[in-house]
């Protein structure tokens, strides 16, 4: 049985808690619960659960009918959500929930080049944590058992450089207290899954563990260990399927994937899943991955080697980088499907903006930089209020402690970015179902100084929001973003006598139902914005069709509007450090062309002939030019150097107008 305690309990109600369950035989145990205190009482004492729940300061009180109770779904009814990392050296890596996250890396730490450069590949590709061996638990004694505690320093030193947390196994009590500052995530390893003493120890720690499961242990017995290391004092525990013995023996292991579901009703804790030891071959390893996402875990853990053929542990099983790669697409086009998203690369907003280049708090500032220059705050900008689409995307890109900051338009978007009142901006530009967002491509011609630094797609889940006492036959009136209402088209021609009425932004409808109070009125808008206003979820997922993505581009100043000394130039633009490392893959750019036979086929063979795939191709009346056009135009960018610049200046020779917005890296 759990007693949760008030958070503002006395000491001295607390005492006559504790003597309360004792004088009813029960050993009392203090324990931390989630932000919580409790109590752990076990025995055979009789209690009645009403009069305990009265007590002074207890919150209420938890009778599990199951042998595990921190860990068990009757005591926490949420999911748990385990945050790995989050220190100056890497961003924080949440596992659990809505989020999809993916941990890669090789079987073992081999040297410090393998290291490194698997974790800029797998991190390249969307993986958020590393994952190695140091100490490697092998079945001969005369296989390799990792490099020891160098091998765990060359781990985290690849982790710093790519700014993924790790995670590596502990093999012993006394390895756990060295390797406590060193590893992000402690996991135990399947043999070690009933070592009591190394639980008990690495729970003590207070570290998150990714505990597997025994090849061996039943659901029950595998769900005791990880009470094991609650009971022993670490709140985040992430359980790992991968595989168990049975009399198969085509595959090393038998990936449970009915333990997931199982699993998840049993237990708060999250779940993910190792395909990887599960198969033990390579070939397999994708599709036991994509299997396990389908059936509703929180993430996976998978071997990753740059040459899996000279590995010295579980080569057969590690893929290749390719494979890699095409399975984590694989799982961002599954992820939607679940309900669920691939969280990819988390970036905080630790801008890294020299000190020098931050403005003082009143906004855009003249001081501590070049003479007469303005400089960006550390914030970025974004259109609507909390719960917006856009503040998601931010999220998603930036981190969720990224400062943030409300406009209440597209354009003032671009002016907070342009006036250095924001380093950065959060623009919609299309939606897969109602098509471009034409406002925004006329404001980046409109503001020559601003380019795309950066893009995310986020699937869009439109929800009918009302107030607490509203119900579908009471609404008359449906609040939205004109984007909004496109989305739903269909739904909302099944109510055609609502009255609809546009705003600002999803999420400001449903700030002003929750400001009104109105029965009458509803919102369309995503869950976030119901949760974030505390009102109610009519009905989910109204928009046409659930294949329903909008893409954010994020935007900044170029580099030759406003100094930046530490900055990157990419495509002309200042970039902020954080988005600026990797590599732009994608350019966008809108022109026109004379109105003359084969001039746009002119720019066209233009790419065709140096490689140059577009991804998108739209053509838009020029306003105040009646049957004129301009193109709007992304392409992908060749890696070899070079051909890029050189198709662009040709480009240029080839069209009337040329706004060039922005070189960026694409999202998926
Ligand atoms: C590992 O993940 O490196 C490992 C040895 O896995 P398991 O303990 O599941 O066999
Ligand atoms: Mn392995």
């Amino acid at each position: 049985m759990i007693v949760v305690l008030s958070r503002g309990i006395t000491p001295h109600d607390k005492e006559l808690v504790r003597i309360y369950l004792k004088d009813r035989g029960f050993a009392v145990r203090d324990q931390q619960f989630g932000e919580d205190e409790v109590f752990g009482a076990s025995g055979k004492g009789v209690v009645d659960l009403r009069e305990l729940g009265l007590l002074p300061g207890v919150e209420r009180v938890a009778a599990t009918s199951k042998p595990y109770e921190l860990a068990s779904r009757e005591t926490r009814a949420e999911d748990s959500i385990v945050t790995v990392g989050g220190d100056s050296s890497c961003p924080p890596v949440k596992i659990g929930g809505s989020r999809i996250t993916v941990i890669a890396g090789p079987c073992a730490v081999e040297s410090r080049e393998q290291i490194r450069e698997t974790a800029a590949l797998v991190r390249e590709s969307g993986a958020v944590i590393l994952r190695g061996g140091a100490y490697k638990p092998r079945t001969s004694p005369y296989a390799f058992q990792g490099l020891g505690m160098k091998g765990l320093e060359l781990m985290k030193e690849a982790g710093e450089a790519e700014g993924m947390p790790i995670v590596t196994e502990v093999v012993s009590p006394e390895l756990a207290v060295d390797m406590k500052d060193l590893t992000d995530m402690f996991q135990i390893g399947a043999r070690n899954m009933q070592n009591f003493e190394l639980l008990k120890k690495v729970g003590s720690l207070g570290k998150p563990v990714l505990l597997k499961r025994g090849p061996s242990a039943t659901i029950e017995e595998w769900l005791l260990s990880a009470e094991y290391l609650l009971a022993a004092g670490t709140r985040d525990v992430v359980l790992c399927e991968r595989g168990i013995r049975t009399f198969e023996t085509y595959t090393r292991n038998t990936l449970d994937i009915s333990a997931i579901p199982v699993v998840k009703t049993l237990s708060h804790l999250p779940v993910i899943v190792d395909p990887s030891h599960a198969v033990g071959i390579r070939a397999k390893v994708a599709p036991a991955a994509l299997a396990a996402i389908a059936a509703g875990a929180g993430g996976l853990t998978v071997e990753v080697h740059p040459r899996p053929d000279e590995a010295l542990s579980d080569g057969p099983q590690s893929l290749y980088p390719e494979q890699f790669e095409k399975l984590m697409r694989d799982i961002e086009a599954l992820a939607p499907v679940v309900g669920k998203e691939l969280l990819r690369t988390p970036r905080p907003l630790h801008l890294t903006v020299p000190a020098a280049m931050l403005a003082p708090a009143s906004g855009a500032g003249e001081a501590g930089g070049p003479a007469g220059a303005k400089f960006p705050r550390e914030q970025v900008a974004y259109n609507g209020e909390s719960g917006a689409f856009a503040e998601q995307a931010l999220t998603r890109i930036f981190g969720e402690d990224a400062p943030r900051m409300q406009v209440q338009s597209f354009k003032g978007v671009f002016d907070s970015v342009l006036d250095g009142s924001a380093c950065a901006g959060i623009v919609p530009v299309e939606n897969s179902l109602a098509g471009s967002i034409h406002e925004n491509y006329d404001l980046f011609l409109r503001y020559p100084d601003i380019a795309i630094v950066g893009e995310v797609k986020l699937r869009i889940v439109h929800c009918l929001i009302g107030d607490e006492r509203a119900a579908m036959d009471s609404i008359a009136i449906v609040r939205s973003h004109p984007q909004g209402f496109a989305q739903c088209r269909e739904f909302l021609g099944k109510h055609p006598a609502w009255q609809l009425e546009a705003c600002n932004d999803t999420a400001g409808a449903v700030a002003s139902i929750a400001r009104e109070g109105a029965v009458k009125v509803a919102a369309i808008a995503g869950a976030a914005a119901a949760k974030a206003y505390g009102l109610r979820i009519l009905k989910e997922g109204i928009e046409t069709n659930p294949l329903n993505y909008t893409r954010f581009l994020v935007i900044s100043r170029k580099i030759d509007s406003g100094p930046s000394p530490d900055s990157r130039r990419i495509g002309g633009a200042w970039v902020p450090p954080s988005l600026g490392s990797e590599r732009p893959s994608k350019a966008s750019m809108v022109f026109s062309v004379a109105d003359k036979p084969g001039s746009l086929f002119a720019c066209l063979k233009i790419m065709a002939d140096q490689g140059i795939n577009l991804s998108k191709l739209e053509s838009r009346p020029i306003q105040g030019k009646p049957w004129e056009y301009q193109f709007y135009v992304d392409v992908s960018i060749p890696e070899k150097e070079g051909i890029f610049a050189a198709a662009m200046e040709e480009l240029k020779q080839h069209t009337e107008d040329f706004y060039f917005l922005g070189a960026y890296r694409g999202s998926l």
